[in-house]
């Protein structure tokens, strides 16, 4: 078993944070993932969308958000998100070069190894405006903030995963 931990981070223009539509804790987000079956190492071809309410239960009393066998070597995993233990991705951050960890996945024979933006994204600028239901898919995120009469621009999205250690 391996914590996961995925860090995003990004350059801001005039926003003051970034996060899931409904917060960190949204359990609706759909995190759309590459994985890797760590006994063979094979990935899977398919990206997942996991979510926090779209749980499979394992066993009499487990919850879990993915469950694979591997077509290659026949192993099974399983994939747990952590709730509880994200924060958004704000300027203090950006500004210090710094990533914001929005999800962490309890990982058993599976492993993320590529996170994609999609669609969902709340954000906020410095001057209190909020964008909502913001697609993240090309990339970037350009609009210009009315109540301020500034653009405001998310640049340079990029994530990893970082094993969380006690
Ligand atoms: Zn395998």
């Amino acid at each position: 078993m391996v914590l996961l931990a995925l860090r995003i981070r990004a350059e801001f223009k005039n926003i003051w944070k970034l996060e899931p539509q409904g917060g960190v804790n949204d359990r609706d987000f759909g995190y759309l993932l590459k994985v890797k079956c760590v006994n063979c190492r094979e990935i899977g071809k398919k990206e997942v969308c996991l979510s926090y309410n779209e749980a499979v239960l394992e066993g009499a009393r487990k919850f879990v958000h993915l469950q694979k066998k591997c077509t290659f070597c026949g192993s099974q995993g399983t994939i747990k998100m952590l709730l509880g233990r994200g924060c958004p991705l704000t300027n203090i951050l950006t500004e210090a070069g710094d990533s914001a960890c929005l999800m962490v996945f309890d990982c058993s024979g599976y492993e993320p190894i590529h996170f994609s933006f999609t669609a969902g994204w709340r954000v906020q600028s410095i001057a209190g405006t909020e964008f909502e239901n913001v697609d993240l898919s090309p990339g970037e995120f350009v609009a210009f903030d009315k109540y301020a009469q500034a653009p405001v621009e998310i640049s340079k999205l990029s994530s990893t995963f970082a094993v969380v250690r006690f």
